[in-house]
Formats: structure tokens, sequence, C-alpha cells
């Protein structure tokens, strides 16, 4: 995946048939659906890929159970289908999760085991696994941290986890792989047109700060949060079709949870879900729904949902977790539909994807759910192909490898494992080069090979792109994040030819946004 190359093909093409705006789960989604159909295909990030929502999710591939309590049981069908399809996908990116609900009433028991005895049942030859009903004892055993005075046993379940932001990586180098013209840090500053119709964009390339033309027979609007920019592009009287709604997660460390089990709260205090999930060696607690006025790359958590949060999980663990336990706090933001009245809460607005086509041409995705990206995708194409009469084709992705699949998934536990079959390649630089095997931070298992990988093969331009979204540490611990700029930096400046000036620009503007992931006071 060469980005000065993908760069140089798109200065020299005369027409693409599907360009795709935006580089997290949708648009890398749909640029694969696209290539792997036939399409010349190209894709712009005005960021870093999943810089968005996409890194930034609860990391669950689900079908929802929450979504089964509300009544939605086609979201759930579809979303349990794709959840066992990107595990025969993307072996080494999927992990099966057993969750433990724990209850507190005979009823309750009996309510949850029924409910998700039905969600097991619908997922049919994908099922993960069993639900289970549990004693008390076997709850403690699995939950040992569990406030369990009055707790009368638990349900097990089981679901999917994964890596977002690795998996956006790997469906940008598939995507590569299969033709599409890809870059990050293209932003589209305007749309081309010609007789009222869109017939391409133009890009600017902020690294290099070039604007290029690009023409293209039908234009793919996958800018999540950020669709009403690209539809007020199109038409400057178009009225907002979304609101954000952020949701925050606090990562604290395994003493608060010391199980592989994680922990699910079927109502907190405003009667929703909230998950403890074991997750690279931390628990990640979450997460929030909250309507917020305008959508950001990287919003604020609000103080009231750090409070609802802790609050919350402190009812059911032994051990009270304090502002000072937290190692990392990270927030995403939802496209949801606009509601139609300001009574409407946002736990009814629905979750599913829509496809819209504008009188331009102007094909446009909204909603949906990491978990259902490939479906989004295959209707998005689908959608494109009917409404601009291109080339009636089919999809191919339910059974596409994305790059890195293995046949044999490796323990998701072993530090390279999520490179899958890339592992081997990474080993190899540190065999050849000693240096590469250092570590790059002293409290955690991430080497300087990674960087070295991350930059020639995974287009990782800045220090962030490798702290956050190629290695997970910013998630996991910002102030060890933190701790290792320096030395990321200095190394990618000798690597890439840069100056002083560029690596303590480069420290300076990550060391800025770790303290937005540092809880304080
Ligand atoms: C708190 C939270 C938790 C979640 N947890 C889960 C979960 O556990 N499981 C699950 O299945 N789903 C989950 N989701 C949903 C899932 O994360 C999203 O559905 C998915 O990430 C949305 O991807 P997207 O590509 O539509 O948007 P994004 O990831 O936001 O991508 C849009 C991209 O477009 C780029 N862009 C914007 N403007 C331009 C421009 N002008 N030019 C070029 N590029 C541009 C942005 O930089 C961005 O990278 C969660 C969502 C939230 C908010």
């Amino acid at each position: 995946m060469n980005r000065q190359k993908h760069l140089t093909n798109v200065q020299e093409t005369e027409v693409y048939d599907i360009v795709v705006i935006g580089g997290g789960a949708s648009g890398l989604g749909t640029a694969v659906d696209a290539a792997t159909r036939g399409f010349r295909t190209a894709l712009f990030e005005a960021n870093d890929f999943a810089k968005g929502t996409s890194s930034k999710s609860t990391k669950l591939l689900h079908g929802g159970v929450r979504y089964l309590a509300q009544g939605d049981v086609a979201l759930v069908f579809e979303a349990l289908k794709e959840r066992g399809l990107l595990a025969q996908n993307a072996s080494h990116l999927v992990k099966k999760q057993t969750f433990v609900l724990p209850v507190y009433s005979i009823i309750g028991k009996l309510w949850y085991a029924t409910g998700l005895k039905i969600y097991d049942w619908m997922s049919r030859k994908l099922s993960f696994g069993s639900t289970q009903i549990l004693s008390k004892d076997k709850t403690v055993e699995m939950l040992p941290t569990i406030q369990s005075d009055t707790l009368k046993g638990g349900i097990l379940y089981y679901d999917g986890q994964f890596d977002d932001a690795r998996l956006s990586i790997n469906l940008a180098q598939t995507a590569s792989e299969n033709g599409v013209d890809i870059a990050n840090y293209c932003k589209v500053v305007g749309l081309l047109k010609e007789d009222g119709k869109v017939s391409g964009v133009l890009v600017k390339d902020v690294l290099q700060q070039k604007t290029y033309e690009v023409r293209s027979k039908v234009v793919v609007n996958a800018t999540g949060v950020l669709i009403d920019e690209i539809l007020q592009m199109d038409n400057a009287e178009a009225k907002k079709s979304i609101v954000p709604s952020q949701g925050i997660h606090l990562v604290v460390d395994t003493k608060f949870l010391p199980s592989e089990h994680a922990l699910m709260i079927p109502k907190t205090t405003d009667g929703r879900v909230l998950f403890a999930i074991p997750w690279n060696g931390k628990i990640i607690i979450g997460t929030t729904d909250t309507l917020i006025k305008e959508p950001d790359l990287e919003p604020l958590p609000l103080e009231e949902e750090i409070q609802f949060i802790l609050n919350n999980v402190n009812q059911y663990f032994d051990l009270h977790i304090t502002r000072s336990d937290v190692l990392s706090v990270f927030v995403g933001l939802r496209p949801l539909k606009a509601p139609k009245n300001e009574n409407q809460g946002t736990k009814s607005i629905s979750r599913s994807h829509k496809i819209i086509v504008s009188p331009s041409g102007l094909v446009s995705i909204t909603g949906g759910k990491w978990t259902t990206y490939r479906k989004i995708a295959e209707d998005a194409i689908d959608k494109v192909i009917s409404s601009h009469n291109l080339q009636k084709s089919n999809c191919h992705t339910e059974t596409l490898a994305i790059h890195g699949n293995m046949d044999a998934a490796l323990k998701m536990d072993h530090p390279l494992g999520y490179y899958g079959n890339d592992k081997e390649k990474i080993e190899r630089l540190i065999e050849n080069q000693a240096v590469l095997g250092e570590p790059i931070h002293k409290d955690y298992p991430y080497v300087m090979a990674q960087v070295d990988w991350a930059i020639d093969h995974e287009m990782a331009q800045t220090v962030e792109d490798i702290l956050s979204r190629r290695i997970r540490l910013l998630f996991l611990d910002a102030r060890a994040a933190k701790e290792s700029a320096d030395k990321v930096a200095t190394f990618m400046a000798k690597k890439l030819g840069k100056d002083q000036e560029w690596k303590q620009t480069q420290v300076k503007q990550f060391v800025k946004l770790c303290e937005q992931y540092i809880l304080k006071g």
C-alpha cells in the first residue's frame, strides 16, 4: 500500500467508476466491495484511516442484545450473520468473547436467559457458542470482583470482539491489493459538477499541499458524522440530516475484573446496557449515548458521562474505581438520524443504515454499525449500480479474505497476533536488525519493528497514526503513549528524512492529544 504510487495513479486516471469519500468502516468496506466487482475505484480520507468513529467503538462484533429487547429483529439477524462472516474473513482480528450477565432476582434470571437463548438461536450455524445459566458460585468464579451479596446467579453468552482500527488498516490494504487508489490525508474540499450532476471531487493532499480534480461516474459520501458537510457542498440549502450522539469509554487495569470474561450490565440507571470488557490486557468500560451539538473528530467526554459510568459500574464491583484509576478515556460519535421531535430520546432512534441518492447523483451512507460494515457496503454498491446504470455485477465480499486473514486463528494474546499472516514478516525484521526488537515503552510488548512496518506497509504518516491506530497504546494507556512519543518521532524522522522541526511538531501535537485522553482530577 504505497501512498505516492496511488496518488500518481489518481493524476493519471481520466475517470473513475466510483470515488469514495471517507476512510472509516463504511468507506473502506465500500471501496473493497466496488473494486472486487470490477469497478475502477479511488478512496480519499481527510485524516488517517479510522481517525473518526471507526477507531473509537466498543470493539464488539455483535447482533446487539439491546436491539433485540427493542424488537429490531431484522438488525439483529443481519448483524449476527455479519459477525460470523467476519470471523471467517478476518480471523486474525476477531475473537469469541464470553459475557457474563449477573442477575439479582429469579425473574430477572429467567427473563435474560430466555432473551439470550433466542439471541444465540438467531445466529444459527454462525453461532459463537451456547448461552448457559450460571449458579451464584459459578458467576463469582467467572467474575471474581462482582458484588455478590444479593446475587442470584448469572447468564453466560457469546459475542464477538475485534480491533477496529487494525481492521480498518487491513481493509485499506485489501482495497489497495484489489486495485483501489487509496490515500490518507487527502481531504475532499469540493464536488465537481456537470449539468447539475456530481462528476467528481476536488481533493487536497494535506501533506504535500497539492489539489487534484478527480473525475468519477459516481461519488459515495461515507464521512460518518461529517456527512452533512459533503451534502452541503452538493446543495448549500441542504438541512442537517443527522445529529451526533457521543459514547465514551473508560479504560482501567485488569485488577478491577481479573477474568477472561466480560461483564454485561443489562440495565443502567438510565435503562441502557453497559459493558466491562477485557481487551489487549486492559478493561474497556462503556458506553454512553449523549446528543451533542457539533461533530468533532476528537470529541471530549462530558463530566456527567464519566460520573455515569463510574457510578454504574461501581455498583457491580467490590473494588471501587476512581478517576485516578482510569488509564485512557476515548470518545466516539454516532451519526443518528435527526429525531422528529426534541423529546425523542436517542435510545429509540434506529441504528440501522440508510443509503441516500441525492438529485445530483451523490450517494450517501448514513448510520449502521461496524459489525455490519460489509452489508452496508454491499447495499451501497447495489444502489450505485441501480441508480447510475453501471454494469451489473454481483457482490463477492461474503467470502473475501481480508488482508492478514489466516486459516487457523492466532491467539490474539500474542503481542504480534493481530498482524495475522504478516506476523512472520515482522519477526523477520527483528531477526535481521536486532535494534528493531527494542520495546517502544518499557511496560508494553510493542517493539520498534512495528513502527518500521507501519511506515513501510500501513501508510502511517504521523506519530499519532502509529501510537493510536497501528498499535493501540493511546487507547490503552494514554500516559505511556505520551512517554513513547519522542522515541517514535525520532525513529520516524530518521527513516523518513525529516528535520528536527518536524520531529518536535509531531511530539507536541501528539502529547496534546494524549492530554485529552488522560482523565484529570
Ligand atoms: C461510542 C460508540 C461505540 C460503538 N461501538 C460499536 C461496537 O462495539 N460495535 C459495532 O459494530 N459498532 C459500534 N459502533 C458503531 C461504529 O463504530 C460505526 O458505525 C462506524 O465506525 C462508522 O463508520 P463510518 O465509516 O461510517 O464513520 P467514521 O469512522 O467516522 O469515518 C468517516 C471518515 O470520513 C472522513 N472524512 C470526513 N470528511 C471528509 C472529507 N471531506 N474528505 C475525506 N474524508 C473525510 C473522516 O476523517 C473519517 O475518517 C459504535 C459507535 C460509537 C459512537
